[in-house]
């Protein structure tokens, strides 16, 4: 075990939950939460491993909780060294079809529970003069998805929170960078229709979908020493799509 601590928002399914178990398995101690979902599946498994965890169920979108999130953390570990701002949604639907609540909560939970994470990860941060934080972004932040505009705009603006939490906090030993996942394999992905995924599987070269582990391995990268300088940047794991 070293010392360290990491939590992963959205940890209890998907590439969340691949983080959480790659990061217990590099010692860390790790804290996961999630919404609906139980964290107990994933905490089990890394207790059952040797590795320390801790389950929290918070709606990111509430400051509230994301704050006591925190404390709980601090309380249970003693610091904080990596935020993976994982948990996110998305949803598919056409500009003049998206409702306002749609639009809204698409944008609170990807960008402004990303916002509320970071705002209330940093203080512990700031106090151990080191920390790393790694958004999870989207291929389609970058380069747009028809019938995602909602979800590419919240996409897009992990981008731009990043480079400038990067920027006011590089001076103070904390690295902000965004891996931008393509097509991975996941609950979020499962309902495309064989024919998309036809079409998807065509357009990237490494023809074939990522798996939530494909994303883990380059998040405990940018966590790591070998990663200390590097800063505001945006790494897509897409296959070759982009
Ligand atoms: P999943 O839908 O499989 O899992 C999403 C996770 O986020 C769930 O654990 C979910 O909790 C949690 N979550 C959602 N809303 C909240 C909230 N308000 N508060 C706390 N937790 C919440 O998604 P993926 O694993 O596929 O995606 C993970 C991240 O990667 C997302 O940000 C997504 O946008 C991004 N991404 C995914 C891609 C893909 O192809 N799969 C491609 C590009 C980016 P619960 O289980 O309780 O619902």
């Amino acid at each position: 075990m070293r010392d360290e601590v990491a939590l992963i928002t959205g940890g209890a399914r998907g590439i969340g939950k691949a983080i959480a178990l790659r990061f217990a398995q590099e010692g860390y101690k790790v804290a996961v939460c999630d919404l609906a979902s139980k964290c107990d599946d994933v905490v089990q498994k890394i207790k059952d491993k040797g590795g320390q965890a801790l389950g929290l169920s918070c709606d990111i979108t509430d400051p509230l909780m994301v704050k006591e999130m925190i404390d709980q953390i601090i309380a249970a570990f003693g610091r904080l060294d990596v935020l993976v701002n994982n948990a996110g949604i998305a949803q598919d639907n056409l500009l003049p079809r998206i409702s306002d609540e749609e639009w809204l909560q698409t944008i609170n939970t990807n960008l402004t529970g990303t916002f509320y994470c970071t705002r209330a990860a940093i203080r512990p941060m700031l106090k151990q003069k080191k920390g790393r934080i790694i958004n999870i972004s989207s291929v389609v932040g970058l380069r747009g998805n028809a019938g995602q505009s909602h979800y590419a705009a919240s996409k897009a603006g992990i981008i731009g929170f990043t480079k400038a939490i990067a920027r006011e906090y590089g001076s103070r030993g904390i690295t902000a960078n965004a891996v931008a996942p393509g097509y991975i394999q996941t609950d979020m992905t499962a309902h495309l229709p064989k024919e998309y995924w036809k079409d998807i599987l065509n357009s990237i070269p490494l023809k074939r979908p990522g798996t939530p582990e494909d994303i883990a391995g380059v998040v405990a990268f940018l966590a790591s020493a070998d990663a200390a300088y590097i800063t505001g940047q945006v790494i897509a794991v897409d296959g070759g799509l982009m």
